[in-house]
């Protein structure tokens, strides 16, 4: 078989956890697989980066932070690699660009537009363990990108597609995906399997045991994807086709995106346009509006809520203020969006009332509620967040299998 697999950081945190994942990557090797290994930078290390920058300026050129982000993986790829060839094993480590792994020229949200295996294909055929950088690419005019956070899952997605690798294996700290984030709630299961299109859900409302593009590919790809502990031997959660799942709980987990800002416009003119471009302009900046509620105009004004990435509150406030749409504005980093997930929701009601009642129960007042098919989500004040996990994953009896 031809194995991909993706290290996180705290799998590499430091030379003890390396030189455990080279255990692991060995016996992989030995039973008689090529081994293509992805690795993360060690954990807090590219917040540490990002920390550095910050102490010159708050707005450090994005060319330059990718150049210093991509050192991360850089260091655990040729740790590990070393750390191979000194158990006597052949081992290669590569970085993005030597991949072969071109992106587009959004610097620190670079997208990937092919990859070129044949320089992977060649050092495998060798019967050398190769060992990439995660995280990273390169543009096609030279430079280093790096591709989001949590972006090394995607890295190791996008390889297994581009080898048809028969496998694309993620370790992490838990043991595979749950319906929700164990340190929340202890009480969370894990599941042996979850559908691509609930994974995606999960990881897009905040579960960050899979960065969300890399869902997005995996099923684009047709990519066998699991994730599992590097700390022990547990059977981990394979993400796979819907159809491969026999039994179809009602709701699959419940998420929490603590990343998430409000921005309202009270007394905006009611006339047409005026949406289009508040939103365009938000486009124009790559800022991304999440849910947006507007109310029915009255005495031809109305109010428009939205939400952002915290992260990306000071751009909106910028193009806020530019476009002076509203002179009341108002800008909240202290919500959360939570949300329940389960493709069953499609073929039963009840699902969204529950949410509402469960939260009542809690005294907790949502703020805004958009939903899709396969999704609720509501937006509260952060204070609640944890609590709201809580309540909702009892109230959904998640704890026990169906
Ligand atoms: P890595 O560094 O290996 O990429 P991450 O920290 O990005 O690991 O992701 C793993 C973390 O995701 C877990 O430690 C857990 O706290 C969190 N998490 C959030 N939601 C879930 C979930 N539904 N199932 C499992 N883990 C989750
Ligand atoms: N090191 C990067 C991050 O912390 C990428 C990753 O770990 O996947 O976001
Ligand atoms: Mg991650």
């Amino acid at each position: 078989m031809l194995i991909v697999q993706k290290y996180g950081g705290t799998s590499v945190g430091n030379l003890e956890r390396i030189d455990e994942v080279a255990k692991r990557v060995i016996k992989t090797k030995e039973q008689g697989n090529d081994v293509v290994v992805v690795v993360s930078a060690m954990s807090g290390e590219t917040n540490k980066l990002i920390e550095y920058a910050k102490y010159f300026t708050d707005n450090p050129p994005k060319r330059e932070m990718d150049l210093l982000l991509s050192s991360g993986e850089r260091v655990t790829s040729s740790l590990l690699a070393i750390a191979l060839t000194s158990k006597g094993h052949k081992a290669t480590a590569l970085t993005g660009r030597q991949a072969g792994i071109y992106t587009d020229n959004i610097h620190t949200g670079a997208r990937i537009d092919k990859i070129d295996a044949n320089k992977i294909k060649s050092h495998l055929k060798k019967g050398e363990i190769v060992v990439v950088a995660g995280f990273q690419g390169i543009t096609n005019d030279g430079e280093v990108s790096t591709l989001g956070r949590g972006g090394s899952d995607l890295s190791a997605v996008a390889i297994a597609g581009a080898l048809r690798a028969d496998l694309c294996e993620i370790y992490t700290d838990v043991d595979g995906v749950y319906t929700t984030d164990p340190r929340i709630e202890p009480k969370a299961r894990k599941l042996d399997m979850i559908s691509y299109d609930e994974m995606l859900e999960l990881a897009s409302l905040g579960a960050k045991v899979l960065q969300n593009r890399s869902v997005e590919l995996a099923k684009k790809l047709d990519v066998n994807l699991v994730t599992r502990s590097s700390f022990n031997d547990n059977e981990g959660t394979l993400i796979t086709k819907e159809e491969n799942i026999m039994e179809q709980p009602l709701v699959s987990g419940i998420a929490l995106d603590k990343n998430q800002a409000r921005v309202t416009l009270r007394g905006v003119k009611d006339e047409p346009g005026i949406a289009a471009k508040i939103f365009n302009r938000l486009a124009k900046e790559n800022i991304n509006v999440d849910m947006i509620i507007q109310n029915v105009g009255l005495d031809g004004v109305t109010n428009l809520g939205f939400t952002v990435p915290e992260n990306e509150l000071d751009g909106a406030k910028k193009v806020m203020y530019e476009l002076n749409a509203s002179e009341l504005l108002e800008f909240d980093p202290k919500i959360v969006k939570v949300s329940v997930v389960g493709v069953g929701m499609q073929s039963h009601s009840g699902v969204a009332s529950k949410a509402f009642d469960t939260l009542a129960k809690e005294n907790i007042n949502i703020q805004m509620i958009s939903t899709s098919e396969i999704k609720v989500s509501m937006v509260i004040d952060e204070k609640y967040g944890e609590l709201a996990v809580r309540a909702l994953h009892e109230a959904y009896h998640l704890d026990r299998a169906e």
